[in-house]
């Protein structure tokens, strides 16, 4: 698994500074060589949706019958999944609405 690398120099980001952006709510990254802004693209929020919510809730539903596991499976998948979303979120210096 490789972690992203700068659009303009091609330096990676530190996993913590991935991880850091995204649990602060996509908070854009900034290259510590050149400096460039990097956003996270619309297509790695809408896979990160799935990955965090809609995947862990269709493994709840299907493992476990009852609410308090379900909610209890949904959480500890959701949560270890959010520890992969560094090696898998994509980022573009480019503005993801242009
Ligand atoms: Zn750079």
């Amino acid at each position: 698994m490789v972690l992203h690398k700068c659009d303009v120099c091609f330096t990676s980001f530190r996993y913590g500074d991935v991880l850091k952006s995204i649990l602060l709510g996509y908070k854009p990254l900034t290259c510590s060589k050149c400096s460039v802004e990097l956003k996270v693209t619309i297509a790695s929020r809408v896979l990160t949706s799935v990955l965090t919510i809609l995947i862990p809730l269709i493994v709840a539903f299907n493992i476990a019958s009852e609410p308090i596991y379900q909610v209890a499976i949904f959480l500890l998948f959701g949560f270890g999944v959010s520890f992969f979303l560094p090696f898998i979120i994509r980022y573009s210096s480019r503005s993801p609405l242009k």
